[in-house]
């Protein structure tokens, strides 16, 4: 394979050496397990007693892993990103209180994102999570009924969740762009997976415009991706796929510890990485009708399907196959692939700065030393630093 992710210099072409070191030093701070676990607490107690630390916020980790408050204000970081051929999905990741007026108001900005997309070739996916749009519970009670083969009666919560999705995906289809539906919870996700396939039935006919997402850290997710297929080609749909790992492990493990269930996770990391791996190739053999894109920081994931498009020959910028990662972690993949002329994008979370921190809490905790991913990034940023004070370019 004639490709690497150790270019530094393609890496962080985009970053000037204060903004390299100011990286390295959020990186760094996420050894500091005290502050991981306090630092994102202080801050939003800070800011609701209105201490003016809120530009110091903006221009250090909030700019290190979010576009901006607000749509308009991630131009600036999209148009930075498409100057290097990534492209942007930007990410409205505001947690509300779970009711109606919260679901009525994401529903508004996710449209608000759709039509943004629509004007702007920077922005050609857009995403959103189910929970954003219907209430917890009753993504969680009608998936007890789907696993125990019990009828669903349509609640007029349902129903307002159903409308919100279907029109979320029509002026998807509408505007010419992908729309990735994200995976939640173990007990929330048959009430996804229902939904959403049955809008790939109706908008997936011509052209791959909604994806699920599948997690690979769960069990018996082959059989599932199988079973799928089998559905799509019996009824003449494409099938989208976005492939990840899985965001939830600990609270999964804790639930069906608690529940004394068998736990829906696989056993190690090394089943789960198998199991990625599986999936991107049974999808791969399926590629007449199942599109990808890959949202993951793993290198080894990543080859391997860099791999199967160079052995079949499949052009690098295929449609059909994406790369997808989070703003601001692993550069060095996002920027050496779409250097190399792969199809890549950038999740690209915003929202106002305090209601962005549960976020940035995840990313801090993500990059903690416990979970050990700052160090591929602080080296990397060392290394970038080493080169250009060598000058040898
Ligand atoms: C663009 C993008 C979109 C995403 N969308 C979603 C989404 O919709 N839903 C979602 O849940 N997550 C999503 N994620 C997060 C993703 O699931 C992973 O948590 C994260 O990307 C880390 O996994 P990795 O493949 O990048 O890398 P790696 O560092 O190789 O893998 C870490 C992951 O491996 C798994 N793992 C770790 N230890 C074990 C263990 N002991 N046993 C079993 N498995 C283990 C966990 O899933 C862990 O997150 C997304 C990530 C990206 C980049």
């Amino acid at each position: 394979m004639n490709f690497s992710f150790e270019n530094t210099k393609i890496a962080f072409k985009h970053k000037s050496n204060f903004e390299l070191v100011k990286s390295y030093l959020i990186f760094k701070s996420f050894d500091f397990l005290i502050l991981v676990k306090y630092g994102i607490k202080i801050i939003n107690f800070a800011l609701t007693i209105k201490l003016p630390i809120k530009w110091i916020i903006k221009k250090s980790i909030f700019s290190q892993f979010c576009g901006g408050e607000n749509i308009s204000e991630c131009d600036i970081t999209s148009q930075k990103l498409i100057n290097s051929n990534i492209y942007t999905i930007l990410d409205y990741s505001v947690e509300g209180e779970g009711n109606e007026i919260d679901f009525n108001r994401n529903f508004n900005e996710l449209k608000a994102v759709i039509l943004n997309s629509k004007e702007n070739s920077k922005c050609p996916i857009a995403v959103f999570k189910c929970s954003g749009i219907g209430d917890f519970s009753m993504l969680e009670k009608r998936s007890f009924n789907i696993r125990n083969s019990i009828n669903n009666v349509d609640s007029t919560e349902y129903i307002n969740f159903k409308n919100r999705f279907y029109f979320l995906c029509k002026i998807a289809n509408e505007s010419g762009i992908k729309l990735y539906i994200d995976a939640e919870e173990s007990w929330i996700q048959p009430a996804i997976d229902e939904i959403t396939y049955e809008h790939m039935l109706l908008f997936n006919k011509k052209k791959c415009v909604l994806y699920n997402t599948i997690q690979l850290y769960r069990t018996n997710r082959l059989e599932e991706i199988q079973f799928q297929i089998n559905n799509a080609k019996r009824n003449s749909y494409y099938l989208g796929f976005k492939l990840v790992r899985g965001a939830y492990l600990e609270k999964e493990r804790k639930r069906a510890n608690y529940l004394n269930i068998e736990s829906p996770i696989q056993p190690s990391k090394d089943a789960t990485d198998f199991e990625f791996d599986n999936a991107v190739k049974l999808c791969f053999d399926n590629r007449n009708f199942v599109n990808i894109c890959l949202g993951t920081h793993n290198e080894k994931s990543t080859e391997y399907l860099i791999n199967l498009l160079e052995i079949n020959k499949i052009s690098k910028n295929d449609d059909r196959f994406w790369f997808a990662q989070l703003f601001g972690m692993s550069d060095h993949i996002s920027y050496n692939l779409a250097f190399a002329g792969f199809n890549v994008a950038k999740y690209l979370p915003y929202g106002p700065i305090k209601d962005v921190l549960p976020y940035l809490y995840r990313r801090a905790q993500e990059n903690s030393s416990v979970k050990g991913q700052s160090s591929r990034e602080i080296s990397l940023i060392k290394c970038e630093l080493k080169r250009r004070k060598s000058r040898k370019n």
